[in-house]
């Protein structure tokens, strides 16, 4: 019978990995998998330490069952493996003599078996399980560096749908590309490189622009423009983030207040990133910076994803309430992405609701079921008092359908891509001397 043996602390484990490395030659081959539980740090802290100690038990419990298992009727071996704990929630099995192509459906059943629901006193707990995998020797010749890149793993499965990835070099020049980022975004936020630039967006009621959604841009100083989608992920994982999107919120305001001041008011939006959302003072750090900027509350709508609200409603509600009494404008951007409970969504106060841009290009794609759902995202927030914004708006057609079912806004490159303030200061002039049509502007 397989014996599986589990060891508590993280020297035992180094200390049998480096074994194994040692007494194998080069053909022989082993995986390291390191395992995080995204939620169970967060869960711990609700529980008393009776019950975290029974419950971590319990993970420890799935943990070598669900191996076992795997090693039995998946990659059938005869070697034992060895689990460890090496931190609050994360894990790491080792097992010998197994081929990268073992190893890989090795993480991919493991992983599979961790993010089934935990039964807990009455409960179903789901705890988001994460795998990254790295080949002992092929992946380092002593325990801490094949463990070191099966965490690199781990961080990229973050990205993928399978949650679960093996490491390859490309990681690791990924991971030095990464730092280089980082190091630059600190310098160019010192240097206020990163910019707000603004979006129209057509109201079809009046088919004028009267509102806009700031997006930030990252100006280098030999003028190249770099895109959020590179950098958005390096400023949330590294915490740059939180200043980022303070000076984008801050320059939105400002111009904001100026284009209202000249009589051009126009509503701004500005995303909020998840890290802020969940800052204690969030709502206190929004509405200190409009009240300095001297902007109307409710010219100021904030972009928060689907995500963020459903992961935990009740906080979402609590944090935004004081906005909201304040009359700051709050929309859910990418709405249709992510899972929103409908019962979690007509308790939260929102005023708008945004549909991704991937249903529009679906409906471009004459898909009838992105039609089926546009409608019923239309049908939703009529029942719920919201309006709706239909993004990446490319055709004319996609605006006829959009106005023929009722939704009140549209924005998309057929009006026009971010541009720098004062180019979208000039589009409010010429709009207001001239009363362009929303059809003219395009
Ligand atoms: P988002 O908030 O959903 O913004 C819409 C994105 O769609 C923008 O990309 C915009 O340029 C793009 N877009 C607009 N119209 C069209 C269209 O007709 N066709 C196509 N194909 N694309 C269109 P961008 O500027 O690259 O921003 C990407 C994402 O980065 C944003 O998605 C938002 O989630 C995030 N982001 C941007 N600025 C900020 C910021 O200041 N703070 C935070 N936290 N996130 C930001
Ligand atoms: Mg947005
Ligand atoms: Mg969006």
């Amino acid at each position: 019978m397989i014996q599986l043996r589990v060891c508590r602390d993280q020297d035992r484990f180094s200390r049998e990995v480096d074994f194994f490395i040692l007494q194998q030659g080069e053909g022989a081959s082993g995986a390291v998998v390191v395992v995080e539980l995204q939620r169970l740090a967060k869960l711990m802290q609700t529980f008393d330490p009776i019950a975290s100690r029974d419950f971590i038990r319990l993970v420890a419990e799935r943990l070598t069952s669900s191996t076992r298992t795997v090693e039995r009727v998946v990659v059938r071996r005869r070697e034992q493996s060895l689990c460890a704990r090496l931190g609050v929630a994360e894990f790491a099995v080792f097992a010998p003599g197994l081929s990268q192509a073992d190893a890989a459906r090795f993480a991919q059943h493991l992983t599979a078996a961790l993010n089934q629901p935990f039964e807990w006193r009455g409960h179903k707990l789901t705890l988001g399980a994460f795998c990254g995998v790295a080949m002992a020797p092929r992946d380092g010749r002593d325990a801490d560096t094949v463990v070191r890149h099966a965490r690199m793993a781990l961080g990229a499965a973050q990205n993928t749908p399978a949650r679960m990835k093996l490491y390859t070099q490309s990681l690791d020049r990924e991971a030095v590309a990464r730092i280089t980022l980082e190091r630059e975004m600190r310098g160019a936020l010192e240097r206020n490189e990163f910019r707000a630039y603004f979006q129209p967006k057509i109201n079809l009621a009046t088919g004028k622009i009267e509102a806009c959604e700031a997006l930030a841009r990252w100006i280098r100083p030999d003028r190249t423009i770099i895109s959020p989608g590179r950098f958005i992920p390096v400023a949330e994982e590294s915490g740059l983030i939180s200043p980022l999107s303070d000076a984008i919120l801050r320059e939105a305001c400002w111009k904001a207040a100026s284009w209202a001041r000249a009589g051009l008011p126009t509503k701004v939006a500005v995303n909020v990133s998840a890290l802020q959302f969940k800052t204690e003072r969030f709502a206190e750090n929004v509405l200190r910076v409009v009240q300095h900027a001297g902007l109307a509350p409710n010219n100021l709508e904030l972009e928060i994803t689907e995500s963020m609200v459903m992961e935990d409603p009740d906080r979402a509600l609590r944090v935004i309430q004081p906005l909201r009494e304040a009359g700051v404008r709050l929309a859910i951007d990418d709405f249709g992405c992510g899972h929103s409970s409908l019962a979690a969504l007509s308790k939260l106060p929102f005023d708008v609701i945004k549909i991704d841009q991937q249903f529009v290009r679906q409906l471009e794609r004459g898909d009838g079921q992105a039609a089926a759902i546009i409608e019923m995202i239309l049908a939703l927030a009529r029942t719920l008092d919201m309006e709706v914004v239909a993004e990446g708006v490319e055709r004319k057609q996609e605006v006829e359908f959009m106005a023929a079912r009722g939704c009140e806004w549209v924005q998309g490159f057929l009006y026009g891509a971010a541009v720098p303030a004062a180019e979208f200061a000039e589009m409010l002039r010429r709009q207001a001397g001239e009363d362009v049509t929303a059809e003219d502007a395009a």
